[in-house]
């Protein structure tokens, strides 16, 4: 079966297959790694490892500090504002979706928000150019969302902001192909997508930004909490994080992040090629935005969708049903789904369409 899930997502078999030998010994140990100690040597191999493996792969350099955190993406939305607002009281977000709004909303509760692009009136189906957006150059931070997950909206460049510290949603797209970390201030990334199982929240944050979080900021909210305890002022998402180390170093044994780029542009191009040569299928994104991770579609009669995702279901092609929020389907097809997964739903969509279409 193919599983295209938007997360919690498919995992590398692999890297399953791997996880259940190790899981009641790991490596001689006696123990299950969810039952170490995280101070113990066992355990901390495991997680330096782990970072290691994720510095090499998206070559970060020591300027920053990699965290291993917890609260999902969402407490991002909080801690980003508390931690790098340094004094400053406003802030300018692009608003490109779903997951952009929340960001907005949570960053509205501690500094006046600026929204420099708004997608809205567009129904979050393209981005205007960036020489139309209103960026504020003493903003204490440039927030957006690189792929919203739910809309299918993805930038195909990252956004020049000169001085401005940028900082980025990658929670669906990071690890899908090489990216140049050192343009960033703040990079932060729920796990359950592209890197491992849900729990684990990754944040990548230039060191030189911390230690100036608003008054009353918890410390379990402080990023230098964690920078200066390696992930480790309490206990972490054990399991999560070392599952996530599988899926590093299966990363690296499969070619890195360009090879992984090179297959993802392949499997993403092939499905929206196929949706645009039919009449039955729509996605409704500007091509020069469409997302290489999460691809949604209409069917022509929507009476048929039940109909659509029983049959795919029946063929293993799991979980297409589309957000909530927007009906329809959606193929999410992360680093983990392989390119037959792609080709086994181009082929079930065409004997759909030639059936009811
Ligand atoms: N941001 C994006 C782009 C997402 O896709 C998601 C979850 O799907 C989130 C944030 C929220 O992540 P979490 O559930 O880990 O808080």
């Amino acid at each position: 079966a193919f599983n295209f899930s938007a997360g919690p997502a498919m995992l590398p078999t692999e890297v399953i297959m791997q996880a259940q030998d190790e899981m009641l010994d790991w490596r001689g140990t006696g123990m299950s790694v969810m039952e170490m100690s995280h101070r113990g040597p066992e355990y901390t191999s495991i997680a330096t490892e782990a970072e290691q493996d994720l510095r090499d792969l998206l070559n970060i350099s020591d300027d920053y500090a990699v965290l291993f955190l917890q609260g999902g993406a969402s407490s991002q939305f909080s801690m980003i504002p508390m931690n790098l607002l340094r004094g400053k009281s406003t802030v300018d977000y692009l608003n490109t979706g779903a997951w952009s709004q929340k960001a907005i909303a949570e960053a509205k509760r501690y500094a006046q928000v600026n929204v420099a692009t708004d997608s809205t009136a567009n129904r979050f189906t393209t981005i205007a150019d960036q020489a139309d957006w209103q960026l504020n150059s003493s903003a204490a931070y440039v927030h957006y969302t690189p792929n919203e997950t739910i809309h299918g909206l993805e930038f195909a460049e990252i956004p020049d902001v000169g001085d401005v510290p940028l900082v980025a949603d990658f929670s669906s797209t990071l690890l899908s192909r090489p990216l140049d970390v050192s343009r960033f201030a703040l990079i932060y990334a729920g796990a359950q997508k592209n890197i491992g199982p849900a729990g684990l929240c990754l944040v990548i944050v230039r060191k030189d930004l911390l230690g100036q979080t608003l008054p009353g900021t918890p410390v379990m909210f402080d990023y230098k909490t964690h920078a200066d305890n390696g992930s480790m002022y309490n206990t972490p998402a054990t399991y999560s994080w070392y599952l996530s180390g599988l899926v590093f170093k299966w990363l690296k044994r499969n070619g890195g992040l360009e090879k992984m780029g090179e297959i993802n542009a392949r499997k993403a191009s092939k499905l929206y090629q196929a949706i645009d040569g039919s009449d039955f299928y729509n996605n409704p994104i500007d091509p020069r935005y469409r997302s290489w991770m999460n691809i949604p579609f209409t069917l022509a009669n929507s009476a048929l969708d039940k109909q659509f995702l029983q049959m795919a279901a029946d063929n293993g092609l799991l979980t297409l049903k589309g957000h909530r929020d927007l009906g329809g389907m959606r193929a999410s097809i992360y680093n983990a789904m392989p390119e037959q997964g792609v080709d086994s739903l181009i082929a079930f969509m065409a004997e759909f369409e030639r059936q009811y279409g």
